[in-house]
This record gives C-alpha cells, structure tokens and sequence, in this order.
C-alpha cells in the first residue's frame, strides 16, 4: 500500500478527481488516501498561499501528491499554489507526454508522441523583479548548473527507461549566451554519456514552430522553464485538447501529479467535463510508485473507451464518436474496459515504468574567479550619452576606465548611433583594458565618488572572469 495525498481542488476538480479514484480504485491501485483541501476557499479565508501549514505536512509526509486544478482567485495578493508547490518539493522536472488519440479524437497531427520535460524550478520563474527607474522594470533570469545537470539527465533518463529513441534541447543561446547557453552546454556534455539516443538542439523559437507543425519529428524534448511552459500547452492542444493530457512534477523526495487543464469554473457542477487530463496524471503517479501494471491497466481502459468512441462533450464530434457522455459515465466506461486494451490505438508496456532513479548531483571544483571590472546601472533622465560619459569620467577609479555605455544592452557609447532610441536607465561599464585586476575597493571607490557627484546608481554587476575566461556578455554592437 502506498499512502497519497489528495485534493480534490475547484471548479470540475471534485467531479474528475471521484471519476478518477473510482477507476484507481476498481483497478486494484493498493493505495491509501489522505484528503487536504487547497484552492479557493483557502485563499478566500486569508491564506494568500492557498494551502495550510497542517496540509504540507500530509503532503511532505507521503510524499506523492495527485491534485485536480485549482482556482487562482483574481486580484492581486494571492501567490500560485503550483509554483509555490513546484519550488516548495524541489519539483523540478516536469514532464508532459503528448499523444495524439487518431482517428478517434480530431487532430491534424494523427502521428504525434512527444515528451516534454520542462525545467520547473528555474529561468524567470524565480519571480525576482524590481523597478529600477521611471521608465525599467527588470525580471531576473537564473540558470544554474545544477538546475541543468538534473533536468538535462531526467530527460536523457527517461528516453533511455521508455526506449525513446531521440532527445532535442531547445534553447534561444545565440542571444542568451550565459544562461541558456549554460543549458545548451550541459546538455551536450550529458548527451555523450548516452552515445545510444539521438540528440539535436533547435533554436526554441524555430524549433517551437516545426513542433507545431510537424510534431511527428520529436520524441523527446528538454527546455528551460519558460520555454517549456509554452510549448508544452501548444503540444497538448494540437493532440486534440488541452483536456486530454496529465503531467508529473518530479523533485528528489516528492512528486506530484495532475492534469493540465484548468478548473473550468463554466461547465463547474454540470457533469461534463473530460476526466481523461487527470486519469492521465494518476496513470504516471501509478508508475511511479511502482504499480506499473495498475497503470497500465488503467491506461489501456483508458485508450479502449476511446477508441469506442464513448465522448465527453469537449471531444465529441458526430462523424467519429458514437456515444456522448457526462464525465461519471465516461468513468464507468473506463471500468467496464479495465482488462481489454485498444485495437487500433497502440496499447501501452508500462514494464518498465518505474520512478527514474538518478544519481544526486556532484559539486565541480571550484573555478578561479578574477574581477574584471563592474557594469554600473545608472538612473539618469538625460539625453545624450557622451554627456553621462563626461560625468562618469570624473567618477571612475584610475584602474577601471569607463570602458562602454548601453541602453536596453545596445551600444551608445563611443560611437553610438543617433537614431538609438533611449530610456532613463544606462547600464555602464568600468574596466582595465589591461585586465588588471579589480579590487573591492575600487567598486567601492566608484559607488562613493558617484554618491558625491550624485550619479543615481541603482545597481551593480560585477564583471568576473572563472578559470581566465571572460564570462559575461558583451554589448550588442560592442
Ligand atoms: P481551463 O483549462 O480551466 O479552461 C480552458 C477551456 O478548456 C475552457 O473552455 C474549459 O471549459 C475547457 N476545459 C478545460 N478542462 C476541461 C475538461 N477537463 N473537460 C472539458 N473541458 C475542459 O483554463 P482557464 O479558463 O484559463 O482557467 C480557469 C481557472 O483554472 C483559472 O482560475 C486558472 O488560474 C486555473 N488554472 C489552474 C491550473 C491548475 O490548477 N493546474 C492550471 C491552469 C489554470
């Protein structure tokens, strides 16, 4: 028996979580459920979180986690529950299988089986931002090694368990070279040690259109979180629906699994929502627990009542289905199939669809790290940038020359272009041509003597080189 938490969530949550549990439940699933409520009514009784202190215990305690979708009130105030759950566990890779169920529910992509396996911890969700002028407001991106390491394995890991044959990275490093260039690295490195699966990378933003248009040509792919949560709603809706797919959120201790789909507050109550997103998730919580063939079982009822074209509302189509059902029927359908599997749909091995065991990340040597120089973000409401160079002149330390003036990253100064248009926020860059080394001291030294000319700035970067190697980015025409 294993003991999983619950949640019954808003909106059609509670129907397709008791349509789900029935089918666990008549399927033999040896598991034993603790109950927490989370959503709304949490939210709308002062706990901005959406989920009490006692219920992450119970979660924390069993470890796995099978939640409908819940309603984020509107307003400001209230913090994301998934994010906060994601963050919170370590969750960090999420991994979204999209197939297409052709002939039998409408796609123009009747070949489609792709895995997306979206970083869950990382990238612009760190939620760190801050307005710096009038006019800027800046969100800050981190990438960390170990963030790489372990989603770029995770993915490497599951096409190897699956008998995928081909993982493809997609990243935008031809302008983000650091951070996704740090993605694109690590997954090239990692790739080596599975010489037998394919790999490539696509840029995300041509890589995300042929996934749209050619799904067929990807099996496997693995990408940042932002990219990720993009492309893995596009890939769920061309299967057919958006309501057809579950994912998992998988960290090092705990796990949690759901559907995609929202909570659908409009057809909340009727009966009539597809309950196929979060079988789905239950179907990979199953194998992750070890009950490989329960969920395979269950998945196989799954595809079977499809295939004999018992459709909720969402999915029916009078030239392909043949009977129209509310989400409880669909339910008992999916038990009466328990045992048989799909004839024309291809019937899932789930033999070895256990949880990935994957080793826990080394910590590299450290690196020598040099200080360069520091980019100094200015605050300032003028014009012309060879007049701010002129103010920085007197501010800057013998040692660190201004060396470079950007505005939104683009070149100003020297030899910036009239036509550039600027902001009030100048990011300004000190540093020995000589690559003589900084101190503390100088930065220092730069921040006072701006405090006495009064020079606005509201942040700094240091400029480090690791291992003698300049790493940060240059400015666009520099
Ligand atoms: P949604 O996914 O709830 O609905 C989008 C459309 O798909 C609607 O037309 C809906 O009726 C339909 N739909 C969704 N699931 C369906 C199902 N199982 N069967 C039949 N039709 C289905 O997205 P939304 O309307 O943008 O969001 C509604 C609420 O859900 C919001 O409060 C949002 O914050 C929340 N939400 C929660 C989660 C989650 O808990 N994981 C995810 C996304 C959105």
């Amino acid at each position: 028996m294993t003991r999983i938490t619950i949640a019954k969530g808003d909106g059609i949550g509670p129907e397709i979580m008791d349509a789900t549990l029935n089918i666990l439940i008549a399927a033999g699933a040896q598991i034993e459920i603790d109950e927490i409520e989370v959503g709304e009514k949490v939210y709308l009784s002062g706990i901005t979180s959406g989920i009490k202190d006692e219920s992450w215990d119970i979660i924390r305690n069993n470890k796995v986690f099978l939640k409908a979708p819940i309603t984020t009130p509107q307003g400001g105030g209230y913090k994301s529950l998934n994010v906060t759950t994601r963050k919170f566990l370590g969750l960090y890779a999420n991994v979204r299988p999209c197939v297409s169920f052709y002939p039998f529910i409408s796609t123009k992509h009747p070949k489609m089986d792709v895995v997306i396996v979206r970083e869950n911890e990382e990238d612009l969700y760190a939620g760190i931002e801050h307005q710096q002028t009038d006019e800027v407001v800046q969100c800050l991106k981190l990438i960390s090694r170990p963030g790489c390491e372990k989603i770029v394995r995770y993915a490497f890991e599951y096409a190897k368990q699956y008998g995928r044959k081909k993982v493809t990275c997609m990243t935008k490093d031809n302008i983000m070279k650091q951070t996704d260039g740090l993605f694109r690295e690590v997954f090239n490195e990692i790739a080596k040690e599975y010489s037998e699966i394919e790999n490539e990378h696509w840029i995300i933003d041509i890589g995300s259109a042929k996934l749209a248009d050619t799904p067929e040509d990807f099996d496997v792919i693995v990408t940042l979180n932002l990219y990720g949560d993009v492309i893995s709603d596009i890939a769920a809706q061309i299967t057919g629906s958006v309501g057809l797919a579950g994912s998992s959120n998988i960290g090092e201790e705990c796990a949690m699994f759901e559907a995609i789909h929202g909570s659908a507050p409009m057809i909340a109550g009727k009966g009539i929502a597809n309950p196929t997103g979060l079988i789905e998730g239950a179907v990979l919580m199953l194998n992750h627990i070890g009950q490989s063939s329960v969920a395979q079982k269950v998945k196989n009822a799954l595809l079977k009542t499809i295939e004999d074209g018992v459709h909720t509302a969402d999915i029916y189509n009078p030239s392909i289905s043949k009977r129209k059902v509310g989400t409880k029927e669909f339910s008992e359908a999916v038990i009466n199939n328990l045992g048989s599997e799909p004839s024309t749909l291809m019937a899932v091995d789930f033999k070895n669809g256990a949880a990935l065991k994957l080793p826990p990340y080394i910590k590299k040597a450290q690196k020598q790290k040099t200080l360069l120089g520091v980019d100094a973000f200015v605050h300032w409401n003028g014009t012309d940038p060879n007049e701010l160079a002129q103010m920085l002149h007197e501010i800057n330390p013998e040692v660190m020359p201004l060396k470079m003036i950007t505005n939104r990253g683009i070149k100003v100064w020297p030899n910036g272009f009239k036509e550039t248009f600027c902001t009030d926020h100048w990011r300004c860059r000190f540093q020995n041509p000589e690559k003589e080394i900084i101190t503390k001291e100088d930065l220092l030294t730069l921040l006072s003597n701006a405090l006495g000319k009064n020079i606005d700035i509201v942040k700094t970067e240091n400029l480090y080189a690791f291992d003698g190697k300049p790493s940060f980015s240059l400015g666009q025409g520099q």
